[in-house]
């Protein structure tokens, strides 16, 4: 069957096919859009700002991919050297300079990533900077927060047992008990919390890992003085930190949250971004503890599609036009105007609503009277609320994330006509709720 086959077919028709040869029709759990109902809107092509579904309609995304695509869907200057890339090499298996170049630009920029090694996805970081930092310190356990999120590795996909404070439990079927007893959980934005479990649990802990930006269960801004207490703590107790920055590296500035909190990590995880649109991620920091990592060290990992020199070029494409354009400062200007318009409408046609910002990444919630800055404190309808906004918004042709609990983005292509646009778009979704 060829491609122009499927053009011509409707997302209802093409999803009663996907859910017979694979699990719930997708590929990512979010994608079937079981937390705001109805079939998902499938898409064939996108450029800039814009989606193109199936059927025809253009649709703005606010949802970017999930974050990679932070100059937009197809950028003029990234295509350019994707298309030269494919002409030139697919994969190597070997030695080249593509990646060398992106270590390059990456470590002369972000002075806490001295050594760094490219995977294919967040996980794959997530998963490896967890094993070097058990590798690096000879101890066991790992310390996470409920509300963070650092992709599918079994040891993370863990909650908040209900026994003894910090203990988990798995969160996946799956995932044994035995292999989330390694893991530690405590709550966000509570340091005396914190402290306990540290406390108890210093002689067998390898790492404390946390999303200093956490943006997977809605956005919980931290508390800087929490990030920095954890900090200190970690280096008192020769604990490694790790910070995932696998949404928020390269996204809310070049060196992500690190950089804006001015705190510095052991060991940092990199995905998304780093890839302009392709499968790529990568964890690094301290040389000492990133010298751990085979071949110079006892600690395994490898790939056979690392550091494709597709992504690479894409990602350091990416990087450069960021820097070259100060896209950080130009979005989070757009953000702060977009999101504050935003706001209004919601309050005028919904009620007390808050729509926060950190850089180019946002997220919208009912106004409870403070900073949601814990996964605890979301209130419990929260995905019905946003459930009514995300059907309204996508009759109005705006596309978001099919979830409450995602965040959404602005890209440099969400330009402030087309942002503008939106608001009138968004004006006439929520005068239908
Ligand atoms: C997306 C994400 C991951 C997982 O990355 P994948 O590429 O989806 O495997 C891990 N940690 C954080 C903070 C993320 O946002």
């Amino acid at each position: 069957m060829n491609a122009r086959t499927n053009d011509t077919l409707k997302s209802a028709d093409l999803f009663a096919r996907a859910l017979k040869v694979s699990p719930g029709g997708v590929h990512s759990p979010v994608r079937a859009f079981k937390s705001v109902g109805g079939t998902p809107q499938f898409f064939s092509s996108a450029k800039g700002a814009y989606l193109t579904g199936v059927e025809g309609e253009k649709f703005i995304d606010f949802c970017q991919s999930f974050g990679p695509l932070i100059l937009g869907h197809l950028d003029d200057e990234v295509l350019e050297v994707v298309e030269e890339t494919v002409k030139m090499a697919w994969s190597f298996g070997a030695c080249e300079p593509y990646s060398l170049e992106l270590a390059e630009w990456i470590t002369s920029r972000i002075k806490w990533v001295e050594k760094l090694r490219f995977v294919s996805s967040g996980t794959e970081a997530v998963m490896s900077a967890v094993r070097v930092a058990r590798g690096f310190t000879g101890k066991n356990k790992i310390l996470k927060f409920s509300g963070c999120y650092h992709g599918h590795v079994d040891s993370l996909l863990v909650k908040a047992g209900s026994g003894l404070a910090g203990l988990a439990a798995s969160d996946s079927a799956g995932v044994s008990e035995s292999v989330a007893a390694e893991t530690l959980v405590t709550m966000l934005d509570d340091e005396k919390a914190f402290l306990e479990v540290l406390e108890k649990n210093k002689a067998s802990l390898a790492a404390v890992i946390i999303e200093p930006l956490p943006a997977n269960y809605g956005l919980l801004i931290q508390r800087k003085e929490f990030l920095q207490k954890i900090s200190e703590a970690c280096r008192k107790n020769s604990v490694l930190l790790i910070f995932d920055e696998v949404i928020s590296g390269f996204r809310v500035a070049m060196g992500g949250m690190a950089e804006t909190l001015g705190i510095q990590p052991d060991l940092v995880t990199y995905g998304k971004v780093i890839g302009g649109g392709f499968p790529v991620g990568c964890y690094g920091g301290r040389s000492d503890i990133m010298d751990f990592v085979a071949p110079s060290g006892p600690v395994y990992q490898a790939g056979t599609l690392s550091a494709n020199p597709v992504g690479m070029r894409a990602g350091l494409a990416t990087l450069k036009k960021l820097e070259r354009e100060k896209v950080h400062v130009i979005l989070e200007k757009r953000t702060h105007e977009f999101t504050q318009e935003l706001e209004k409408l919601l309050r005028e046609y919904i009620g007390p609503m808050k729509v926060i910002h950190q850089g180019s990444i946002f997220w919208m919630h009912s106004d409870l009277g403070f900073s949601i800055r814990k996964y605890e404190d979301i209130n419990k309808d929260h995905g019905e609320n946003f459930k009514k906004i995300f059907h309204a918004a996508l009759k109005q042709n705006i596309y978001l994330a099919p979830s409450g609990y995602e965040v959404g983005f602005l890209g440099f292509a969400h330009s402030e006509a087309i942002l503008q646009e939106c608001l009138s778009k968004m004006k006439l979704a929520l005068k239908t709720i």
